[in-house]
């Protein structure tokens, strides 16, 4: 079974379009997201174009405030606290990475916690693993959602996550272990991957490198999610870090790159600025 994240994103964006037209009948404005782009680096700017028209699709405000590479970042700082003053703002997303001249990290712990769609401010970091009620990474919100569309009962299974980055390996490892997985982290410095990731009967593997997780790694009928995306050095085109071709003869089900992962994230993140919308007008 290929796991279609295209259509299962699809018909989140369609329920959240209903939500958002009886949300503006009842508090008189529709959501309003905010994306702040620094550079012109390409990635970024099809991430952002891609956010932009999925926000549009669901009927979210969205503006991009494009500014240039030498922004600094007391100058960042300002345009993160004139939109977390804004009354009319809903939901703030900075687009990643940011020059090298900027502290990231200082940048994300400036944004509004409530606003803060994507999720990365520390208290909403922390709320994750303290289990206290938050916004929730769009990534790991997304592979859950893919899990549970596939018909996959998390509970009691041997789930293996490569990769332990905080925006996709570590969160998406508390998502599982809160749907009661038995939850393996591995990473660079693992010893014998293969291994470890043969044990699992749910291989969730967000690396960044060409398919570096190969079939034989695969314990026969694992469901496999696929988070990389890589350029293919044979064929320019987009691919992840599980050889497909060869692993959705061994896996039971798997996500394909792109059109699995990818367009849950960015569902997961029309989701988030709804409900921070929704949080916000109705003051809960
Ligand atoms: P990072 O580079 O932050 O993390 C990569 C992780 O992979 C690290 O934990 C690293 O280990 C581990 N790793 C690297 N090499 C190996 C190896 N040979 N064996 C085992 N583990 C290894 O990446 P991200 O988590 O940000 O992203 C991972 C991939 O997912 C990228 O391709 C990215 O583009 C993609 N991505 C896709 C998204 C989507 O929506 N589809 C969203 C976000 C990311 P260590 O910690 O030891 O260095």
């Amino acid at each position: 079974m290929i796991i279609n994240g295209k259509e299962l994103s699809k018909s989140i964006k369609e329920g959240l379009a209903e939500r958002v037209v009886a949300l503006e009948k009842e508090h008189g404005r529709t959501p309003n997201l905010i994306v702040v782009l620094v550079g012109d680096d390409p990635g970024s700017v099809s991430y952002v174009t891609g956010k932009a028209k999925a926000a549009t699709e669901v009927g979210i405000r969205n503006t991009t405030l494009r500014r240039d590479v030498s922004i600094t970042q007391e100058e960042l700082l300002d345009i993160i606290a004139e939109l977390n003053n804004d009354a009319d703002v809903d939901g703030i997303l900075v687009q990643l990475p940011l020059p090298k001249h900027i502290d990231e990290q200082k940048v994300i712990a400036a944004i509004s916690p409530e606003k803060d769609v994507d999720a990365f401010h520390p208290l909403n970091v922390a709320s994750l693993w303290l289990k206290q009620p938050c916004i929730l990474p769009c990534t790991p919100k997304g592979i859950i959602k893919l899990l549970k569309f596939a018909g996959v009962d998390i509970a009691g299974k041997e789930a293996v996550v490569v990769g332990r980055s905080n925006i996709v390996g570590q969160p998406v490892a508390k998502l599982l272990l809160e749907e009661n997985a038995t939850v393996t982290v591995a990473h660079s410095k693992t010893v014998n991957l293969a291994e470890v990731t043969r044990r699992a009967d749910i291989l969730v593997v967000a690396i960044g490198r060409e398919r570096l997780v190969t079939a034989d790694m695969i314990k026969p009928g694992a469901v496999v999610i696929d988070v990389g995306v890589n350029r293919d050095s044979r064929t320019g085109k987009l691919c992840g870090d599980v050889d497909f071709e060869a692993a959705q003869h061994v896996a039971s089900a798997i996500t394909p790159v792109p059109g699995g992962v990818g367009p849950m994230t960015i569902a997961c993140l029309m989701e988030n600025t709804v409900e921070a919308f929704e949080k916000r007008v109705t003051n809960k």
